[in-house]
């Protein structure tokens, strides 16, 4: 016997046929003698409309009844499987976050979770009852609803497994795992069977949105064995009730990987918007100068690319911020020119962020040079870089962000391996 999480994503739950699929996955691990407890999304765009009428109601609103708004779509898909399983024959009951509770902080629209009863689910598992869990949300420190950003629901379910001591989180998805580059871009991109936390980590930080970046932090963190797979699977066909290697990609260790790649994917973040100031005063502080207050205001810088002077008076300092953030950005800019010293401000939208990652390059030199060649026989504008040990990231305009995507994809031979 082993003890379960099973999370469903929104395209999963996205009407009841796909909820009686659902509850079949479910139900296949339950009759397996194992102990189990789901996680669900919403709705697939469910989120959205949600977050699109509370804009309407009003651009600027409070965080708080944003939350009580927005966390409604789960608290429906909760219900509705309880009620599939329970006719189904399965003794399942469905739970909101804050009926466990699942604590978070106050940071209302982006909580983290600060703390769930285990002992709450572990006494339904001795009841042998499936507790069918609202994902995305919990409760803050001022007793109300918290939701965790978008796609917190894969935080929820890795967060629970990990209070639960799960031997097994499952990341049910519309895709069959983890690939080398979103396969919505290229049909090329391959399924990796492992891929390790620290990579898994920057491609999510990076764009790839298969999995929440805090939900891979705390796997990380709490050891959690975490499967990403289909729930369009055939919930009964062989090999899927395989308990130590269940169909799909396993975020693990890197020591657990045999053969390493040098290059492991390619992830992209579209909307990204470059801000630029031009002859900035260039003495000490100058940076704090600009920075700190765009943090003090929630904004989040990325990449940060300054130029050397020439006469060693001024520099050019050009940065990159969420297209979203770009009037928020320019606001804070406008109220510190006196005081910073600069002549112009520039922004440009509709950019985009495409990067490279892999463990194996921390021992291999060029692999960057590789890239910029690869892009510059394509005629793609590098406009930004910056790297670290595992990753390289480039600015580019974002209508060459899918033909940038393939070329690196390729370029590495991701797509033949
Ligand atoms: P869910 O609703 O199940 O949470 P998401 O839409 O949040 O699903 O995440 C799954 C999607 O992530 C896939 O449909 C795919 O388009 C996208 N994706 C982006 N990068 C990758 C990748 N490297 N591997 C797999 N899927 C990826
Ligand atoms: N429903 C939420 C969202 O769309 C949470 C999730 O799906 O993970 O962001
Ligand atoms: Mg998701």
């Amino acid at each position: 016997m082993a003890r379960i999480v099973m999370k469903f994503g929104g395209t999963s739950v996205a009407d009841i046929a796909r909820i009686r699929n659902v509850a079949r996955h479910v139900k296949r691990e339950v009759d397996a003698g194992h102990e189990v407890a789901v996680v669900v999304s919403a709705m697939a765009g469910k989120t959205n409309e949600l977050v699109g009428w509370t804009r309407e109601a009003s651009p600027m609103h409070d965080a708080r009844e944003y939350d009580a708004v927005v966390a409604s779509g789960e608290q429906v898909t909760a219900g509705l499987l309880a009620i599939t399983l329970q006719n189904m024959g399965v003794h399942a009951r469905s739970w909101q976050g804050w009926q466990i509770p699942i604590k978070t902080d106050n940071a209302h629209g982006a909580a983290r979770i600060l703390d769930i009863d285990g002992a709450f689910l572990i006494k339904r598992f001795g009841e042998g009852q499936v507790a069918v869990i609202a994902g995305f949300q919990g409760i803050g420190p001022d007793n109300r609803i918290a939701t965790l950003g978008r796609g917190g629901s894969d935080t929820s379910a890795v967060a629970i497994a990990a209070a639960v001591k799960a031997d097994r989180c499952d990341i049910y998805t519309d895709v069959d795992g983890v690939y080398t580059t979103d396969p919505r871009i290229e049909p090329k991109a391959r399924r990796l069977g492992k891929i390790s936390f620290e990579e898994m980590l920057e491609m999510a930080s990076l764009g790839a949105k298969v999995l929440q970046v805090r939900s891979v932090e705390l796997a990380m963190v709490h050891r959690v064995r975490t499967f990403v797979r289909s729930s369009f699977d055939d919930p009964d066909a062989p090999g899927m009730g395989d308990l130590l290697n269940p169909p799909g990609t396993l975020i693990c260790d890197e020591e657990e990987i045999v053969e390493q790649q040098v290059v492991t994917g390619i992830a992209y973040a579209k909307d990204e918007a470059q801000i630029s100031l031009r002859r900035v005063g260039d003495r000490p502080g100058v940076a704090a100068g600009i920075f700190g207050p765009l943090a003090e205001a929630n904004i989040n810088v990325d990449m940060i690319v300054q130029n050397i002077s020439e006469d060693g008076k001024f520099t050019d300092m050009t940065f990159t911020v969420p297209s979203g953030d770009v009037d928020k950005a320019l606001a804070v800019l406008d109220r510190l020119k006196a005081e910073v010293g600069y002549d112009v401000v520039q922004s440009e939208a509709g950019m985009s962020k495409v990067s490279v990652i892999g463990i194996g390059m921390r021992s291999h030199a060029g692999v960057a040079a590789t890239a910029f060649k690869a892009l510059a026989e394509k005629a793609i504008n590098i406009r930004a870089i910056t790297t670290s040990e595992i990753k390289i990231s480039i600015l580019i305009d974002g209508p060459y962000t899918e033909l940038a995507v393939r070329t690196l994809h390729s370029v590495y031979g991701l797509d033949k391996q």
